[in-house]
């Protein structure tokens, strides 16, 4: 099986983390998750994290060239000829110029931009709903996939949280930004004849089943 360059692309709440996950188990792909990448640098107390800290808090974008850096490192950790979902990033047309051209000078293609689509409404409250384990980062929501137990993780036993951007306040403003900065790639990846929009208010076997036709086209 042929290694993909793949990003996943869409507002929070799409299930882009889930979706990510699944098709990376499927078909052997790293998922590099920006936001993923950004709490660990915060959590870790790093320069990185402290430049990026405030602005994940409040729902806004971490300056382009922070982020740029950060994705391109971690790339660059992977053996060459791995296949990689980049889950979060790029979120702005500078970042995706600067990713374009890092990929670039790496030797390296985008082989397919997924974009996954979901109602507002039902972004809100998925993202509402959303808790994570502490420890390991598997994903629940309380309404539509809660744990076995109330507050403890299926996977690890560990206790299960809302994130603090995952509070109503916040989600709005990620939602603001996203269709300001974000939304305009939808355009951008149309006219580079990468993107491929996939229908995501369904039961999660649904749209990867999606999803794993786009992939399988492309080999
Ligand atoms: P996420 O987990 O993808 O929703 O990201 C959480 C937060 O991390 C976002 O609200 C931003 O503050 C920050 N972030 C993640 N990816 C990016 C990116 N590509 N550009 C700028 N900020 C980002």
């Amino acid at each position: 099986m042929r290694s993909v360059r793949i990003v996943f692309f869409g507002p929070p709440g799409t299930g882009k983390g889930t979706q990510a996950a699944r098709l990376a188990e499927s078909r052997r792909l790293v998922t590099l998750s920006s936001g993923d990448v950004l709490r660990r640098e915060i959590r870790e107390g790093s320069e990185v994290g402290e430049q990026a800290a405030q602005f994940v808090r409040s729902g806004q974008l971490v300056p382009d060239d922070v982020i740029t850096r950060v994705m391109l490192a971690a790339i660059d950790k992977l053996g060459d000829h791995r296949g990689f979902i980049l889950d979060g990033f790029p979120r702005t047309e500078q970042q995706a110029d600067a990713l374009a051209n890092g990929l670039t000078e790496r030797g390296i293609t985008l082989d397919a931009v997924i974009d996954l689509i979901v109602p507002t409404d039902v972004i809100v409250r998925r993202l509402a709903g959303r808790r994570v384990c502490k420890k390991c980062g598997a994903t629940y929501n309380v309404e539509f996939l809660p744990p076995q137990k109330a507050g403890v993780c299926d996977r690890c036993g560990s206790e299960i949280v809302q994130r603090d951007d995952d509070r109503e306040d916040v989600i709005a403003t990620r939602l603001d930004t996203y269709r300001a900065q974000t939304e305009p790639l939808v355009a951008y990846y149309r006219e580079r004849g990468l993107l491929h929009e996939i229908q995501a208010d369904a039961d999660a076997e649904i749209v990867q089943d999606r999803i794993e036709e786009v992939i399988g086209a492309l080999a």
